[in-house]
């Protein structure tokens, strides 16, 4: 390949170009890159696609030493190794699945400068051997990628990731760049917190990918409603299937190849040989579909995925987001495509029920879940809602690429059990001084004679038993809705509920509230009657 050691005093500029081929740096790309040269920290919160990787690559060819860059991403260290030797960088990794001969060769490397760059895997900073290691080349910098696995309460911790404070401990002259494509405010200052970048430079790209089209429809028949997407939509178009289980993965993509959709399943019990040959398909050819659980996809870099569609409900919106995102990165029109029904909330409640990990683990699932529910039953733009979920001002009435905006959705006004709500909560907080979560909160409204009831002598509200006009489940949707909508937020570890400013409109100043129509109620399986 081309050389690319870095030639003594070029800038980062003249590396984008002889090397990356690269015109000009994108959105807060030069900017970063500037800091981090400089010797200062830097926070990235970037989507995915939006080019974080040349903001650790460049300066490590600019600063002199080896860029050191920590990834959980060990499945594509190799790949990545290889694009940049394709353009004549020097790079290495140090990860579980070589031999020790192959590791020695790469450190060796290391501790000699034959390397621009090298990727760790997070649990190998774990060794005191890797530390030494370190301690005998030059470091020029160090990136942490993915570092929204260093939250504990995200939707991806890696355990190894709350080892990464010590980089600083030890080398605190070298420069770190945390970068992520996870960013909701409490994520990120939870990354500043643990990784110690107080001092860090923050760089917030927008989260918006205009070219993107969501779209949330009610489940009914899912195979026949995913064939119709693709056969009208994106015939002979990539495109990567998520979910849940592996065996609907499995059904999934039969079922589509059945009905000429080329399409390979992916999955963790996919032995590794026909997973690896799937992703390379994938990669390589044209117009295939692939059918994945959601271990599918990470550091995916196929520019011209047309659609992503999913046939379950994600975890969490950043976990939607990050999915939906592996669309469209060349800047096509492309769409990101979802059913849902009733079903998955029950499936994925059970799922947080029985899930390991304490009361507050739980809860934060539930929050997430939450969330995403609230982004499928919005009356109002998706993408408004996906950027407000991730602390950012959404431009204009409406983004007018979502199915909300593109087609409306039935609407009732749902003012009247809005205010029943909302008041429960705003006397629950005057005349008693207490809060409490939607469950509660909806047992009065029902009037429920139950123990927490009797116990703390809500069956004595004058706003006991005043909604029985609406069902649990219709109570429940409006609960979301209204948090959806801003007029109740969730506060602290017990997930209360408290009234916003929007909400206190509602009560005082006349302000309406639409609801969604409940999405359509999933029929029941005809099933045989057993003889
Ligand atoms: P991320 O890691 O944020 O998902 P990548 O670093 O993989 O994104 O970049 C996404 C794509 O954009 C890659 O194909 C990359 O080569 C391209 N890219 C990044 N920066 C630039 C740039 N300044 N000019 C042109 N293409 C770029
Ligand atoms: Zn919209």
């Amino acid at each position: 390949g081309r050389a690319a050691a870095p030639a003594r005093g070029e800038t980062a500029d003249e590396v984008l170009r002889r090397v990356f081929g690269y015109d000009s740096f994108r959105g807060d790309q030069a900017a970063i890159v500037e800091q981090v040269i400089g010797g200062g920290d830097a926070l990235v919160l970037m989507p995915t696609g939006g080019g974080k990787s040349l903001c650790y690559q460049v300066p490590s060819l600019v600063r002199p030493g080896v860029g050191v860059v920590v990834s959980p991403l060990i499945a594509l260290m190799q790949d990545q190794v290889d694009a940049l030797s394709a353009l004549g960088v020097r790079a290495g990794f140090l990860n579980s699945t070589q031999s020790p001969d192959q590791r020695r060769t790469v450190e060796a490397q290391f501790v000699t400068g034959e390397l621009d760059l090298l990727y760790l895997a997070p649990e190998r900073l774990r060794l005191e051997s890797t530390l030494r290691l370190l301690d005998r080349g030059t470091v020029a910098l160090f990136a942490i990628d993915e570092a929204h696995c260093v939250s504990q309460w995200g939707h991806d911790f890696r355990p190894d990731y709350l080892a990464l404070s010590l980089l600083h401990e030890r080398w605190p002259d070298v420069p770190r760049i945390a970068l992520t494509a996870t960013a909701t405010a409490k994520t990120a200052a939870e990354i500043v917190e643990r990784l110690d970048l107080g001092e860090a430079k923050q760089f917030v790209a927008s989260f918006d990918r205009p070219n993107i089209q969501y779209r949330i429809e009610g489940k009914n028949r899912p195979d026949r409603q995913l064939l119709e997407f693709i056969r009208t939509e994106h015939p002979g178009d990539a495109g990567i299937v998520y979910c849940l289980s592996r065996n609907s993965v499995e059904k999934t993509a039969a079922m589509l190849n059945e009905n000429g959709v080329r399409a390979v399943p992916y999955h963790a019990g996919l032995d590794n040989r026909v997973r690896a040959e799937n992703q390379a398909r994938f990669l390589r050819e044209d117009g295939l579909v692939v059918v994945a659980t959601i271990a599918f996809g990470m550091g995916i870099d196929k520019p011209d995925v047309r659609f992503v569609a999913h046939l379950d409900l994600p975890k969490s919106v950043e976990g939607y987001y990050q999915e939906t995102g592996r669309a469209g990165r060349d800047g096509l029109p492309s769409t990101a495509w979802m059913v849902y029904g009733l079903a998955d909330v029950v499936q994925q409640r059970k799922m947080i029920d029985s899930s390991e990990g304490d009361a507050a683990h739980r809860r934060q699932l539930q929050l997430h879940l939450d969330a995403m529910l609230a982004l499928c039953e919005t009356v109002n733009c998706r993408r408004a809602q996906l950027l407000n979920y991730f602390g950012q001002q959404p431009t204009g009435q409406g983004c007018g690429n979502c199915d909300v905006c593109l087609n409306p959705p039935e609407t009732w006004d749902g003012t009247v059990p809005a205010q029943k709500l909302l008041s429960t909560v705003l006397r629950l907080k005057r005349e008693r001084g207490q809060a409490f979560g939607a469950g509660h909160l909806v047992d009065i409204l029902l009037g429920k004679t139950n123990p927490k009831i009797t116990q703390h002598r809500h069956n004595e509200l004058t706003v006991f038993g005043i909604g029985t006009d609406l069902r649990d489940t219709e109570w429940r949707g409006v609960v979301r809705q209204l948090l959806a909508g801003g007029f109740l937020a969730v506060q602290g570890e017990y997930g209360v509920l408290a009234l916003t400013d929007a909400g206190n409109e509602v009560l005082f100043e006349g302000r309406k509230v639409a609801l969604r129509r409940e999405p359509e109620r999933p029929t029941r399986p005809a099933r045989a009657p057993k003889a």
